[in-house]
């Protein structure tokens, strides 16, 4: 757990931190404030990502998520619920352009190997791979 570098992007910050600490499979818990913020919803008809521009300080009420892999490298997946001054609260997928205000991020490192993201023809997302019951 450590603090987040004021003025970096969220998710680099968090992935910098998983790097520092040569951690490329956890889960990502994460609470402060932002500047600004980009963050999108799965608009599942159409298989693309919506994206919303938030263009005002706002507290990071609380950021949840993953690192796995993706191509071979650490890949953050994240949510966030971003809270204005008069209690008000937009959520979605975490995008670059969000940069951390004052941040606390734990990693909890996961064991049983790394998940590798690949594309699911279903959803038109990169997912992790399903397990079999009882299967590896
Ligand atoms: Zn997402």
């Amino acid at each position: 757990m450590a603090g987040l570098e004021h003025g970096r992007d969220l998710g680099e910050a968090i992935l910098a931190l998983a790097a520092a600490n040569d951690i490329s499979c956890a889960w990502v818990n994460a609470i402060g404030a932002v500047s600004c913020a980009r963050i999108s919803a799965y608009r599942q008809a159409e298989r693309r990502y919506l994206e919303l521009e938030l263009k005002e300080p706002l507290e990071l009420v609380s950021c949840l998520g993953n690192i796995s892999l993706r191509d071979k490298k650490p890949f953050l997946h994240a949510h966030v619920v971003l809270g204005r001054e008069d209690g008000s609260l937009s959520g979605g997928h975490l995008c670059p352009g969000t940069p951390v205000f004052a941040g606390e991020c734990c990693l909890f490192e996961l064991a049983g190997g790394v998940p590798e993201r690949i594309f699911d023809s279903v959803t038109g997302l990169g997912l992790w791979p399903r397990r079999k019951p009882g299967g590896e």
